[in-house]
């Protein structure tokens, strides 16, 4: 096949570097094989598609999201349609989501919890080819304690042998790492989001076992006690980091500092989940200086840790808890806007949070995630300069998938 190159008139390669304007890059077999400015050493039979006042970015990655879950109007309707649901809805569903996803740039997705084994199913169909979707790393059902948070994920470990167990049940089923909830969560009634849900000696087995087996652990971690525990047991992506005090309340916090600066930056990272709530103030903006001052004074409060663990060198990384409450599929992009202001991003920081960072932290890096050679063609190309206005993030033209179009105009292509 002949070498397929795509221009436009910015390009953001996800790595933090300044834009190149004009860019293209081009890809072989599936793989991206020269970033640079146009022109020049273009074989002559290469398929040259040239997009004009576009930005050619890398393939956004949420590394946290359900794909199970359908995002309903509150907790308790998205809970109750996924706990009426049968496998095979389940399974529909995901599939559904992932696509969504996908159609709206999100060509990798991490799924951090759904009913036991069923995403394995979905990845595997989506490896095969058997259905269109993203990149998808998958740890089955998160590991939790009877009557914990997302108990009605099915896999309930209550000491240490049975967290053991857990893990290997999830590795023997295909699992590309493992999901813990060492706190209680806000979707699941009963359960303590401010207090831990393991032991210290618990939450270790749990992550030696999975360490030992080669799989990361993500830890679901709200409450302060959960976030410093999670911390020195070694869990590999502390997801939401929320840093709440023992009422586990919105808005009572415990920041723990010298807690934080025990992450170790080497081989753990924060992954802040900006979901619904904070996706509702850049909705329908098309330009952050568009925004009310308390918007976006709100807005920025919202990361004041998040912001201090960066600032003190933690990776810290954006996703966005799709699937629950509100916070659909496919507004990813209204995540990476929001983030921009709640973290204080310029567009190009935005853009590396939400692409080869998480790549990065999430195993990735030397797949997916940049625009860079070597790695694979995962390309999604947006109206206008992102560089200059990071909303513009959200005007996706077309999606790339391993150097296939896979999307156009918010469209999935028939395969
Ligand atoms: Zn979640």
């Amino acid at each position: 096949m002949p070498d397929l190159v795509l221009r436009a008139a910015t390009l953001i390669d996800g790595t933090g570097a300044e834009p190149l304007r004009p860019g293209q890059v081009t890809i072989r077999d599936g793989k991206i094989a020269a970033v640079g400015a146009p022109g020049r050493r273009d074989p002559a039979d290469a398929e040259i598609v040239d997009y004009g006042d576009a930005t050619l970015l890398p393939g956004l990655i949420d590394a946290h999201v359900h794909v199970q879950f359908t995002a309903g109007p509150d907790h308790p309707t998205t809970r109750g349609i996924h706990m009426g649901a049968s496998d095979a809805e389940r399974i529909a569903t995901a599939i559904g989501n992932a696509q969504r996803g996908l159609a709206t740039g999100v060509t990798t997705m991490r799924d951090t919890g759904g009913y036991l084994t069923l995403n394995m199913d979905v990845r595997d169909a989506i490896n095969d080819g058997h259905v269109i979707g993203p990149r998808l790393l998958v740890c089955g059902a998160p590991i939790t304690t009877t009557a914990g948070h997302l108990h009605w994920c099915g896999l309930r470990a209550d000491n240490r042998d049975e967290v053991v167990e857990a893990v290997r049940t999830m590795a023997e089923a295909g699992a590309d790492f493992i999901k813990v909830m060492a706190t209680g969560g806000m979707m699941t009634p009963g359960t303590s989001p401010g207090m831990t849900q393991y032991s210290e000696g618990e939450l270790q087995a749990l992550v030696d076992d999975s360490h030992r087996l080669r799989k990361q652990v993500a830890a679901h971690v709200l409450g302060t006690t959960g976030c410093i525990m999670a911390i020195d047991a070694g869990v590999d992506t502390l997801e939401h980091c929320s840093w709440l005090d023992e009422t586990g309340q919105h808005g009572a916090f415990r920041f723990d500092a010298e807690a934080a600066a025990r992450i170790s930056p080497a081989t753990q990272s924060v992954h802040m989940t900006v979901g619904a709530g904070s996706r509702d103030y850049v909705r329908g903006v098309d330009h952050l200086d568009e925004m009310s001052e308390s918007d976006r004074e709100e807005l920025y409060e919202r990361g004041r840790y998040h912001r201090a663990m960066r600032a003190s060198g933690t990776p810290v990384v954006v996703s966005s808890d799709a699937g629950v409450m509100t916070t659909k599929h496919d507004e990813f992009a209204l995540t990476v806007i929001a983030a921009a202001v709640t973290l204080d991003l310029s567009p190009v920081e935005a853009i590396n949070i939400t692409t080869y960072a998480p790549a990065s932290t999430i195993g990735l890096g030397e797949v997916t995630g940049a625009l860079k050679p070597g790695l694979a063609a995962d390309v999604l190309v947006v109206e206008d300069d992102v560089g200059e206005n990071i909303c513009c993030v959200a005007d996706p033209i077309a999606v790339y998938l391993g150097g296939r179009e896979v999307a156009r105009d918010r469209r999935l292509l028939a395969a």
